[in-house]
């Protein structure tokens, strides 16, 4: 099967949108509906499969057979590209931020995938990826220079050969592209739109299909995540897509938990008590960071950060994107965080 014929065979068309049915909600007057993206696929799940669907078909059509990729040891994009560029019959390499670790679950199943896993220092994967970022924002990312053979892109090319470059997390005008096609399967009507976000690819996505009256909420993952604002201006751009005439989205920046892959206590007894109530599960990184924020801004009332000064009313439907990553829990128990 080539990528093209893959990429078709996983169109998630018809995929469920539920209502979260929790007594904690009752008398909220709050409607909360989720889109169960984590179930397109059980190695490629939730938004990484939106990124890479685009992505690997213009790989194939500019003839490439090998795919280069970036990611940290327990990325769920890593681990979704590998698994997608092995039944696509392609090549891929990873380069991975930090060391080699035998019994990291993620890198395990990379390589059982077939994929090349290179491993470069902090440092140098920053330089790889981001190289204008500061440090403290652990670069997500890295973008190829168009054209040019002096950037990182170039460089790689010159150390690996001809390979189809895809960014950290999948976050170019391609993988926007993948997202933007999320709400187009919603057929219920929503108020809010509300998505976590790591490179702020999938926000992008779901901000260019915007209807009027609707309101998307982002969630960064990573603490200070109000540089996203731009990050999504730029993938916006890189897509080609038109925006609509009006487009209310915010970043709601209060639910990092102290940052990437951070685990409280108060965040781990809220996803548990979450899935225990409404059978749906959620990941330790991203989807039960922001259904945390969700719960917060309507029960506590909490405003809206930089989205607009309300809390979420009754109502109110909310649609929460669920964006997969339970692979997530398999890198955090290898680290001793739960
Ligand atoms: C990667 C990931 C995200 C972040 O998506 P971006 O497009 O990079 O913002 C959100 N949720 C899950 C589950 C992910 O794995």
């Amino acid at each position: 099967m080539d990528a093209i014929d893959y990429a078709k065979s996983y169109r998630p068309a018809g995929l469920p949108v539920q209502e979260v049915k929790d007594p904690l909600l009752d008398g909220t007057g709050v409607r909360l509906l989720i889109k169960r993206d984590d179930l397109i696929h059980e190695h490629i799940s939730g938004n990484k499969w939106r990124k890479l669907k685009y992505n690997l078909s213009e790989a194939v059509q500019q003839n490439h057979h090998t795919i280069l990729t970036f990611g940290g040891a327990y990325s769920n994009h890593i681990a979704a590209t590998a698994y997608a560029c092995k039944k696509a019959g392609m090549e891929s390499i990873g380069i991975i931020r930090g060391e080699d670790d035998p019994s990291n679950p993620t890198l395990q199943f990379a390589r059982e995938n077939d994929m090349r896993l290179v491993f470069v220092s902090r440092e140098d994967y920053r330089k790889l990826t981001h190289p204008h970022l500061p440090e403290a924002n652990t670069p997500f990312l890295a973008r190829e220079e168009e054209g040019s053979a002096s950037g990182a892109g170039g460089e790689l090319k010159n150390r690996f050969g001809r390979c189809f470059i895809i960014p950290e997390g999948g976050a170019n005008g391609f993988g926007v592209r993948g997202c933007a096609e999320i709400l187009t399967e919603v057929e219920e009507p929503f108020d809010v739109v509300c998505c976590a976000a790591g490179t702020g690819t999938t926000l992008a996505g779901l901000a260019l299909t915007l209807k009027r009256d609707q309101r998307l909420i982002g969630f960064p993952v990573l603490k200070g995540g109000g540089f996203l604002k731009e990050d999504v201006e730029r993938l916006m751009g890189e897509s080609a897509l038109r925006p609509p005439s009006t487009m209310d989205y915010g970043l709601s920046t209060n639910y990092h938990f102290g940052g990437y892959a951070k685990m409280k206590p108060e965040l781990m007894a809220f996803i548990n008590g979450f899935t225990e109530r409404t059978g749906i599960p959620l990941d330790p990184i991203y989807t039960g960071k922001m259904m945390f924020g969700i719960y917060d801004m309507i029960l506590n009332k909490q405003s809206v950060g930089a989205c607009r000064d309300t809390p979420l009313l009754k109502g109110t439907t909310i649609l929460a994107i669920h964006t997969g990553g339970l692979q997530g829990w398999m890198g955090m128990k290898h680290r001793g965080l739960v």
